[in-house]
């Protein structure tokens, strides 16, 4: 069975490099924080071309440490897309705003900034735009609505290492921009992990100190924090994998540009990718009109496929209380109903995308 993702071969490609990375941690028992967690905060920063790094736990604490670093609290409303991870809408419902989805558009599948504009209301203080998938979203058109209503822009990065708008890195367009490192993102730890990152040093000094049981100087807590510190281990794995990302994402965007040429099925439409963006391919989606049969179809064929998401953030049961209907958002519903998607990672043989291209051509329904 090919598998939709398969990190067993990248381990085994990079092995040894990244045991002796880790063991250079265990040998400083450098583990919470510490030289290896900073050291790739500031490569990551390098890579990015932004100011500075907080790493954390995980991507949710980044969302949420950006929230609390943007002053957004009870009472806040946050603008969130419908069709994204969860994750994206608990940053702020951890800090007691509330997240307003607004539809996704009909192509990108991405925010639309059309409906944007009729969801702001005098408690809207943020919103989160989400590069999906990899594809950047129409920063542009988000940015003049944010401006001409006073709102920051929080850029959810977990799936965009590498990917551009109009030649600028995602994450360092908005405000703040946060990463997920989850085994299978584009870059990913050997375990849990996440990053905030911005040019606004003071945001990054506020979520250091948060991230840190609330201490600038160890067991003087200035506020009431958190622990959400990035393990060492993680930090010395990042900085290993961090070399390769760009030869990665260059294999991602081969895979998924030979995809894009030789899927030549009427039954199957695919994300459109507008010419002033270079997404990176972190998964790559398609919508079929019976999304489960086509899984069993390829699964038959030996091709593992999953679906991202099934149920839109909107209609999630957690969000019940906030009386969201189905139509609400109808783009989202549509692709939460009809998405598929595609094995698709660095380490894939030419061999096995000519296996997923030929079993889509001949997918009839
Ligand atoms: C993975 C993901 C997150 C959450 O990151 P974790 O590291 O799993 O907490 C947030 N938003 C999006 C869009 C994601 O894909």
């Amino acid at each position: 069975m090919l598998k939709r993702i398969d990190l067993g071969r990248n381990y085994r490609n990079h092995k040894e490099e990244y045991l002796k990375a880790i063991e250079a941690v265990c040998e400083e028992t450098a583990f919470s924080g510490g030289r290896f967690a900073d050291k790739f905060d500031e490569e990551f920063a390098a890579y990015l071309g932004v100011r500075a790094a907080a790493g954390v736990d995980n991507g949710t604490s980044a969302l949420q440490l950006a929230m609390l670093a943007l002053g957004v609290g009870e009472g806040d409303e946050v603008i969130v897309p419908a069709n994204t991870y969860i994750a994206s809408a608990w940053g702020p419902t951890y800090t007691g705003a509330t997240p307003v989805f607004v539809d996704c558009t009909k192509d990108t599948w991405e925010i639309d900034p059309d409906r944007i504009e009729e969801k702001i209301t005098e408690k809207t203080k943020a919103i989160i735009g989400v590069h999906l998938y990899g594809q950047p979203f129409e920063f542009g058109k988000v940015k003049e609505i944010a401006e001409r209503h006073g709102l920051f822009i929080v850029e959810d990065c977990a799936q965009s290492h590498g990917a551009k708008y109009e030649g600028r890195m995602t994450g360092t367009l908005g405000d703040l921009g946060c990463f997920s490192f989850y085994p299978g993102k584009n870059l990913y730890a050997f375990g849990e992990g996440g990053s905030v990152v911005s040019d606004k040093e003071e945001y990054i000094d506020a979520i250091n100190t948060w991230k840190n049981q609330g201490c600038k100087v160890t067991y003087y807590h200035d506020v009431v924090g958190y622990n959400m510190r990035m393990e060492g281990i993680q930090g010395a794995v990042l900085s290993v994998s961090l070399k390769y990302l760009d030869e990665w994402t260059r294999r991602r965007k081969e895979i998924g540009e030979r995809y894009i040429r030789e899927i030549k099925n009427p039954r199957i439409t695919m994300q459109a990718h507008p010419a002033n963006t270079e997404p990176v391919y972190h998964l790559f989606v398609i919508m079929v009109p019976e999304a489960e049969q086509f899984v069993e179809y390829m699964a038959g064929k030996g091709i593992e496929c999953h679906r991202h998401y099934p149920v839109p953030c909107h209609l999630q049961k957690a969000y019940a209380h906030l009386g969201y209907r189905e139509g609400d958002c109808p783009n989202a519903e549509y692709l939460a109903a009809h998405c598929v998607t595609l094995p698709l990672f660095p380490e894939m043989e030419e061999e096995e995308v000519e296996m997923v291209i030929e079993a889509c051509n001949k997918y009839e329904g």
